[in-house]
This record gives structure tokens, C-alpha cells and sequence, in this order.
């Protein structure tokens, strides 16, 4: 039997960079021990006092269907916390409770595009987005951003592709680089869908790491709030990876429609993780600051080891669990370096590769392994970038074969 081409198209072709990973999983099943700093998830889980209110909650009964798009206190919370961090007046009736962010993407592309229609997003980015572009049917564009500018989009770069698409996907802090968008940026994209009448896609699952200031949503620049449809999650803010707690908001009938797509696909989110979602939220935002500081102190760490004239550059990164590190003064590729980095020290990391053609020549770190072992990683990846640059070092630097 044939599977669908709706599916085929989610099936990677030929190679979708991401060799260099299951390379280190496959050494790592085999008992190699590999400093993993691939893995977007905290080396801490969940909090076990949410845990507790997830088990009362199973316990006392909230194991049958639940509400659809929601129970009513946790689309208050999400609703309240959204105001706090937004300003934006958002009530119930704007929030749609998902299994996960991932699933709040997928929806947010079915409400907002008919099938055909074209959806941008930007590169380098989010590894399932293409795939869950095409799996609402549309057609995705990427439109390149640049290492120069610190993956800051331009919008003079999307304008072109504007008039015949119906969304743009932006995501700040950004995944893969630790980019925050910076308030002009976001500002001259607002512009730029109200223009062109696109649906602004605002993917703001980090929103709880950001290093430079508040928190900016474009949901709350001037006439957004109808265009713009905002994806959350508990996932990153609140170490519940694996809860699946996620959410979409925007204008209170998009909601609804989507509501009926969550009817038809995933009948929402189990009662009593949507409890545990209920009490993560009350424990405030000190307590988001508390998850997120490991991220910010490991960012300050990797910044602090690199020389801006080294063999390893630091993309400036003000949020999210990564970092970006150019690498094109060793003269190799990204996925060479990635390779021979695994294969010679036991440290795997991910060519920008794995998430576009934009990032080439950088890898991605993921600051997700306990200091001391960010720290060795960190020196040993330095060590082996050195040595690479060594035939050209010093005295002949200037030769080193630069790839811009
Ligand atoms: N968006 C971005 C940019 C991500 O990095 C991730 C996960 O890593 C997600 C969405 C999905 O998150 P979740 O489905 O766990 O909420």
C-alpha cells in the first residue's frame, strides 16, 4: 500500500544533516562516553512538587475526558501570565490548550492557511518546522537569515516573498541560534504583515530565557493582536518536556476554529497534567527564573572562554538553551568539524546544518550538561580547533583559508 504523499513529505531525503547525531547515539549505545551537547532539554526534571500535584490529581479522579480546548484555570493561567509578561489584554477565550508547543505550530499553520497556500519561515531554524509546514498542506518557503546581521531577520529580505504567501513563522528566542529579535526587528516584521496581510506565527516557547531585558512579543505591537497567533508551552519554562503542555493563542474566534481541529485530532490534553500545568503556573515567575538561570550562567560561561580573534567565535546569543559558534576560521565545513569533534574527542554537537543552509560554518551547542562538563567540553573543543588552525597560527595567520 502506498502512504500518503501528505506523509512522505515529513520523511527526510538524502541527507538531512543531522548524520553527525545519530553518529553519537550510535556511539553512545555502544558505551562510548560522549559529552552530549546536542540535547535541547534541562539536565533537571520536572520539579517534584509538580509531580505531586500531577499524581493528586490522577489520584482524585481527573483521568476522564477533559475539556477539549482546556479546563477553564489553566486557560485563565495562561491567559493571566500571557497579560503579565505581554501587557496584552488576553482572556480564556483567547488560549488553546495543545498537547506541547509542537502540536500548538501544526494548528496554528492548519487555521491559518488553506491548502497550497505559501507559509514562510525563517533559516536557520526549528527542526520540525518544514516538516509541519508541509503537513498542513501548505508550501514552505525559507527565507535565509545571516550570521552578519546575528540571524536578526531582515525584512527587506522576506518583502519579496511577502505578496504571495498567507504566514510568516518567527521565532524569539530563537532556536537554533539564542537569538532575541531585537525590538526594531520585530517592529519592521509587524510592518511588514500588516502590509502584505500575512498572519504573523510567533513561536515563543522560550519566552522564560530571555538575557537582555523583558520578553518581546509582537502580539503587542500596534494592530497585531487580530493577525497574530502566539505558541507557548510549559515545556522549556518549566522543565515538562515530557508533559506535552502546550498552548496557542489569538483572537477568540481563531481559538474556536482551532478548538474544532483539536476535537477532530488530538481530544486535548489529559485532565491531570493540565492540573500540574495549573499549580507550575502558580509557583510565579521566580520560579521560572530558577529554571532558567542555568541557561544564562552556562550562555555567560561559553562567552568568557571564547577570544573574539579564536579559532571558535561566539555568535552573540541573548536567550534560549544555545548557543551558535562560528567555526569557519578552522577552515573545515561544519559537519567535518562535528564529525572528526565526535570521533577524535567524544563531544557531539550539531552542524548549523542540521537546521538549514543559513548556518553553515557554525555548530550549535546546546548548554544543557552540568557546568563542570560544559566547561571540559567547551576547552577540549577549543584545543581540537586550535590544532586545526595550527598550520596557519601565528606568524602566517593571515593565510589561514577563511571561509566567508
Ligand atoms: N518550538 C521550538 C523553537 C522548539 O525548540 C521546540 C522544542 O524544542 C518546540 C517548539 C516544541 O516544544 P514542545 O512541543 O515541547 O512544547
Amino acid at each position: 500500500m502506498r502512504i500518503s504523499k501528505r506523509l512522505e513529505t515529513l520523511t527526510p531525503q538524502g541527507d538531512d544533516g543531522w548524520g553527525v547525531y545519530y553518529k553519537a547515539m550510535a556511539m553512545k549505545a555502544a558505551g562510548v562516553p560522549i559529552l552530549n551537547l546536542t540535547i535541547g532539554e534541562h539536565d533537571t526534571r520536572t520539579d517534584p512538587a509538580i509531580l505531586d500535584a500531577m499524581h493528586a490529581s490522577a489520584r482524585g479522579g481527573h483521568t476522564g475526558y477533559a475539556a477539549v480546548p482546556g479546563i477553564a484555570a489553566l486557560r485563565r493561567a495562561v491567559a493571566d501570565r500571557t497579560q503579565r509578561m505581554t501587557g496584552v489584554p488576553t482572556g480564556p477565550e483567547n488560549v488553546l490548550i495543545t498537547p506541547g508547543g509542537q502540536s500548538a505550530l501544526f494548528a496554528a499553520h492548519m487555521l491559518a492557511c488553506n491548502p497550497g497556500d505559501t507559509a514562510l519561515y525563517l533559516d536557520p531554524y526549528y527542526v520540525t518546522y518544514p516538516g509541519t509546514l508541509r503537513a498542513a498542506g501548505t508550501h514552505a518557503v525559507a527565507i535565509a537569515t545571516r550570521p552578519e546581521d546575528g540571524f536578526q531577520p531582515r525584512a527587506s529580505d522576506i518583502a519579496p516573498h511577502a505578496k504571495a504567501a498567507t504566514s510568516l513563522l518567527i521565532n524569539s528566542p530563537n532556536n537554533p541560534t539564542g537569538t532575541v529579535y531585537s525590538a526594531e526587528t520585530l517592529a519592521d516584521v509587524a510592518d511588514l504583515c500588516r502590509t502584505a496581510d500575512l498572519w504573523l506565527i510567533s513561536d515563543e516557547v522560550y519566552d522564560a530565557q530571555v538575557w537582555t531585558g523583558p520578553h518581546l512579543s509582537p502580539r503587542a505591537l500596534p494592530d497585531m493582536q487580530d493577525r497574530c497567533l502566539v505558541v507557548g508551552s510549559l515545556s522549556k519554562s518549566h522543565a515538562m518536556t515530557g508533559s506535552r503542555l502546550g498552548w496557542l493563542i489569538g483572537p477568540a474566534d481563531a481559538i474556536a476554529a482551532a478548538s474544532n481541529l483539536a476535537t477532530h485530532t488530538t481530544y486535548g490534553v489529559p485532565g491531570f497534567i493540565q492540573d500540574a500545568g495549573v499549580f507550575a503556573l502558580a509557583q510565579g515567575p521566580v520560579f521560572e527564573r530558577e529554571i532558567a538561570a542555568p541557561f544564562r550562567r552556562r550562555r555567560d560561561m561559553v562567552m568568557a572562554m571564547l577570544d573574539p580573534n579564536g579559532p571558535i567565535r561566539a555568535v552573540p546569543s541573548d536567550g534560549a538553551m544555545y548557543t551558535m559558534l562560528d567555526i569557519r576560521a578552522t577552515g573545515l565545513g561544519a559537519t567535518a568539524f562535528c564529525l572528526q569533534a565526535l570521533e577524535q574527542r567524544h563531544i557531539a554537537t550539531l552542524p548549523g546544518d542540521s537546521f538549514g543552509q543559513a548556518a553553515a560554518g557554525h555548530i550549535r551547542i546546546a548548554l544543557t550538561l552540568p557546568d563542570p562538563q560544559l566547561r571540559t567540553a567547551l576547552a577540549s573543543l577549543l584545543d581540537f580547533a586550535t590544532g586545526l588552525c595550527a598550520p596557519y597560527s601565528a606568524s602566517n595567520r593571515s593565510a589561514t583559508p577563511l571561509m566567508q
